[in-house]
């Protein structure tokens, strides 16, 4: 039997877990945090995420979509609150396509005891990466007691997030491209109560969002009846919001009817004592060491979470890495070879397409150009489904591959700006026809105008015209 250490028990980790288990490998999965099973409170990120059809697929595949789907509360649309107190809605996609808000915690819960389900699995908690010895395939960790550990096992994957031990070993013993990008925004969490009556205090089958153009608030639901509500802003904005009365302003001129939801106590109270938290991006290449190790997740491709891809994309490398295993017959060397090679163009796709789609939810929402573009993808989506995939729908609910997504994108925008070169230069041309020749267009043109037109006719146009 192959066996696999697994490092970083959080989502990614533990869905690789349930992959591993289910091929046959013998799996150990170490965690830095103590089992959050045991856990009354987990501290960390974003309390609720964002689920679409990559990381549904990802969950199909090992037994456990029902059981997440059943306890997510579908979004169907964008509800964007205007400063006046308008909302309207922007949808996903068609009627019955949407995004699932999902609880991170139990999710994470899920996966972990669904990995554990299988025998050939050990999970060892309060395990900290020290340092990993590739040629040899061992890792050492270090336990919450100070003593320190060794384990050895035919493949190492580096599932341990944003900041990755395992990246960090990789990168001191192999030719390895990186870059981080720390963005000028942060963030911070708010829980917005129930309302009277235990009822969600607005549209429940939405992502509210507060767009302001250099920053944003969004709201997603929660089982409990409660919306966690994040809001992204540039650091020097933060910076200023440390007094109730700054908060209180701040709120009143930029997103007043969140004031009565979420209390105006709790808002002045939390986000004049907290501290916002950075949003970091991630790009590196090779993925992996010989046939030894390799990473996946945050740990090869953290990005800003504007897209809610993050975890969908590190539920997808499990899919694209299974089935590379498959392939190859499980042969390790070949499937991390191939793993690289395929999957960090479309990472890397991801990790800028996430960026981009920033400035879309907290700026373009407003644009009249950008609501009627979508509008127009969505009208040329339902008249050719297979051709014109609009971006959002090709990232969200189909599994074509990130890299495509963009082409696809860039592709549409080509079509659209030669048809409306086309269609503004019949426009003059009609136009000039019709000046010039108004008997055929059945127009009584004005003497000055008239002569005018017969001074400036050029004789290329009138070659065209007539
Ligand atoms: P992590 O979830 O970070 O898990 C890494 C695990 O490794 C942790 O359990 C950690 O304790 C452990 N670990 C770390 N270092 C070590 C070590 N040295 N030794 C041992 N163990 C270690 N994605 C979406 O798809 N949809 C969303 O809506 C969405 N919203 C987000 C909102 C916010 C505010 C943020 C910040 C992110 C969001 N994401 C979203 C991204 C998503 O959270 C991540 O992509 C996802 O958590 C990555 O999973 P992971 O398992 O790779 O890393």
């Amino acid at each position: 039997m192959k066996s696999v250490i697994i490092v970083g028990g959080g989502l990614v980790g533990a869905l690789h877990a349930c992959f591993m288990a289910q091929r046959g490998f013998k799996v150990d999965l170490y965690e830095m945090r103590p089992d959050i099973r045991t856990l009354e409170v987990v501290r960390g990120r974003s309390i609720n995420l964002s689920l679409s059809a990559r990381g549904r697929e990802a969950l199909r595949r090992v037994g456990l979509e029902d059981i997440v789907v059943q306890t997510g509360i579908p979004m169907y649309a964008r509800m964007i609150h205007d400063v006046d107190g308008t909302r309207r809605p922007i949808p996903y996609g068609k009627k019955d396509q949407y995004i699932m808000s999902v609880d991170r915690r139990h999710l994470n819960e899920v996966l972990l005891t669904e990995a554990e389900k299988v025998p050939n699995v050990t999970m060892h908690f309060e395990h900290k990466v020290m340092e990993c010895d590739f040629d040899k395939g061992t890792v050492s960790f270090r336990k919450n007691d100070g003593s320190v550990v060794t384990a050895t096992a035919d493949l190492i994957v580096g599932c341990d997030g944003a900041f990755s031990g395992v990246r960090q070993q990789i990168m001191k013993k192999t030719l390895f491209d990186y870059e981080q990008v720390f963005i000028p925004h942060g963030y911070m969490e708010l829980n917005m109560p129930p309302a009277a009556g235990d009822h969600f205090a607005m549209e429940v089958n939405y992502l509210h969002i507060w767009a302001r153009n250099e920053f944003m608030m969004i709201a997603l639901p929660n089982q409990d009846k409660t919306y966690t509500c994040t809001l992204f802003m540039p650091f020097d904005i933060f910076r200023t919001l440390t007094t109730k009365e700054a908060v209180r302003k701040f709120f009143q001129d930029t997103f007043p009817d969140s004031i009565p939801l979420l209390g105006e106590e709790y808002v002045t109270e939390t986000v004049s004592t907290s501290k916002a938290l950075p949003l970091i991006s991630v790009k590196c290449s090779p993925y992996h060491v010989k046939d030894k190790a390799v990473i996946l997740g945050d740990a090869a491709h953290a990005m800003v979470p504007f897209y809610g891809q993050g975890m969908n994309c590190g539920f997808e490398d499990c899919i694209v890495f299974d089935d590379l295993l498959n392939k190859h017959n499980n042969d390790i060397g070949a499937t991390l070879a191939e793993y690289t090679e395929t999957r960090s163009v479309d990472a890397k796709a991801i990790v800028d397409l996430a960026l981009y789609n920033y400035i879309e939810m907290r700026e373009s929402v407003n644009s009249r150009m950008f609501l009627l573009r979508k509008k127009l993808d969505n009208f040329l989506y339902w008249l050719f489904p297979n051709t014109w995939v609009p971006l959002y729908t090709s990232v969200s609910f189909s599994r074509i591959r990130y890299h495509q997504c963009i082409k696809n994108k860039q592709w549409q925008d080509r079509v659209l700006r030669r048809a409306m070169y086309v269609g503004v230069s019949g426009l003059l041309a009609v136009g000039y026809c019709a000046l010039t020749r108004p008997q055929y267009f059945r127009l009584s043109l004005p003497v000055q105008l008239e002569d005018f037109v017969n001074r400036v006719r050029p004789s290329w146009l009138e070659r065209i015209c007539f």
